[in-house]
């Protein structure tokens, strides 16, 4: 290698991802966490001792569901009064209050003792976990980083995490939009040994956990990335579907064993984990049992699910996908027969009846999903991380990136660690 080694970060709603470029291979590398897996929840707990990051952190969400957030990047950069911001506050477990300059607080409480974060602080755990699994990966010490963000997100929100980058003690070289970053993670392997044509229209179809994000992007013939559009719903994503899927299991429920068992929290939060479970593994087989031992009062949950009843029960979710693509295409003025890519990120997008839908839709086009679904974002990033720091695939060191989003046309988009944009 030889620039100082610099790492990508997909730092997102319910997982993150780091990644770097690998000379030796040739290649981008998904770095795994301590546990071995190359993605980490972003999930941040305090158990009155200890805060818990990651997969520590979400495995003891149902007996610590007030000590645990997730989801914080829906709080970055958010100002207390704000409407969207008050109502999700209102759904989550855990007690936020305001701040100075209405700030968000996040408070943790165990017996009388009391823990303070604001959603800032809170990413930086998360960041720092990432950062030091790629220390420990990489076998030297780590600041450089390029981190992702949604194309949407405002300068309060892009500042937020700009300032938890650093609280991690990174150095953030660049800030760079999530459909930009899976756009380059692509673009790798086309410029390989296809001849870039002048110009080339790109739809990322983003479906993860909590949020769907839709971006059109034009690449120009210099490499230069615009996006065009964004679209999509920030609470549409797998937590909907598993809704869906808890709620059919908790009538199931009902049905069987004339017991009600949606008051109660901990039962739905164990049913939530075993619908999640089942509901990946129905992307690769058509039928599961779904099984708890003392779901309730004793009683065991022992029932199947089937992929044509997942499929039912979530289709009016899906079509609402299709449909934002639709609009996002409206709103770059621009027809389905011009997108050229499309490609799919996020773990949602796994799910067969998303992808059939989405490939009818662009008349059989192929879908760009050769790189993992949760990982591309985090390649991407790594890709010009490697770039920014002068090593990595030579084929993208003319990249120019323009990244600017219409919806915040006017700011400075490009917030990066030398400023000024390329
Ligand atoms: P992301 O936020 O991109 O990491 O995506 C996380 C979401 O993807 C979660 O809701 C997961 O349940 C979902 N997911 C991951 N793998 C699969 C799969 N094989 N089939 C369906 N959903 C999946």
């Amino acid at each position: 290698m030889t620039g100082r080694v610099a790492i990508g970060i997909d730092l997102g709603t319910t997982y993150s991802c780091v990644a770097a470029w690998f000379d030796k291979h040739n290649r981008v590398k998904i770095i795994p966490n301590q546990q071995g897996n190359n993605i980490t929840p972003s999930c941040v707990a305090w158990n009155g001792t200890q805060v818990l990051v990651g997969e520590a952190a979400k495995n003891q969400i149902t007996r610590n569901p007030t000590n645990t957030i997730v989801d914080v990047k829906r709080l970055m950069g958010a100002r207390f009064g704000d409407g969207v911001v008050k109502k999700d506050i209102e759904s989550r477990p855990f007690k936020v209050v305001e701040g100075p300059g209405e700030k968000l607080v996040i408070v943790f409480e165990h017996e009388s003792k009391e823990k303070k974060y604001s959603p800032e602080e809170i990413s930086s755990l998360i960041l720092r976990n990432l950062k030091e699994a790629a220390e420990v990966f990489l076998g030297t010490t780590v600041t450089d980083a390029v981190i992702t963000v949604p194309a949407y997100f405002n300068d309060n929100q892009r500042q937020a995490t700009l300032d938890a980058g650093v609280l991690a003690g990174l150095n953030v070289k660049r800030l760079i939009s999530e459909p930009t970053s899976a756009a380059i993670a692509y673009g790798l392997d086309k410029s390989a040994d296809v001849k870039r044509p002048k110009e080339k229209n790109v739809l990322i179809f983003d479906l993860g956990g909590g949020t769907f994000d839709v971006s059109l992007l034009r690449i120009d013939d210099t490499g230069t990335v615009t996006v065009k559009a964004v679209g999509g719903d920030t609470y549409l994503g797998g937590e909907n579907f598993d809704r869906l899927m808890v709620n059919h299991c908790v009538e199931m429920f009902k049905k069987k064993e004339k017991k009600d068992v949606s008051g109660n929290a901990r039962t739905m939060m164990r049913l939530k984990i075993a619908c999640e479970k089942a509901k990946r593994d129905l992307s690769s087989t058509t039928q599961i049992p779904i099984e708890v031992d003392c779901l309730f009062e004793g009683i065991d949950l022992s029932m199947k699910f089937s992929r044509a009843k997942f499929e039912e029960i979530n289709v009016g979710f899906f079509n609402m996908c299709i449909k934002h693509v639709e609009n996002c295409l409206r709103d770059g003025n621009m027809h389905k027969k011009d997108v050229d890519d499309v490609v799919i990120v996020g773990g949602s997008t796994r799910i067969p009846k998303v992808q059939q839908m989405l490939m009818e839709y662009f008349d059989g086009k192929p879908l760009c999903k050769s790189i993992n679904a949760d990982e591309a974002v985090a390649y991407g990033a790594a890709v010009l991380a490697a770039n920014l720091n002068g090593y990595g695939n030579k084929k993208v060191k003319d990249l120019m990136l323009k990244d600017v989003t219409p919806l915040s046309l006017g700011i400075k988009v490009n917030i990066d660690g030398d400023g000024g944009r390329e």
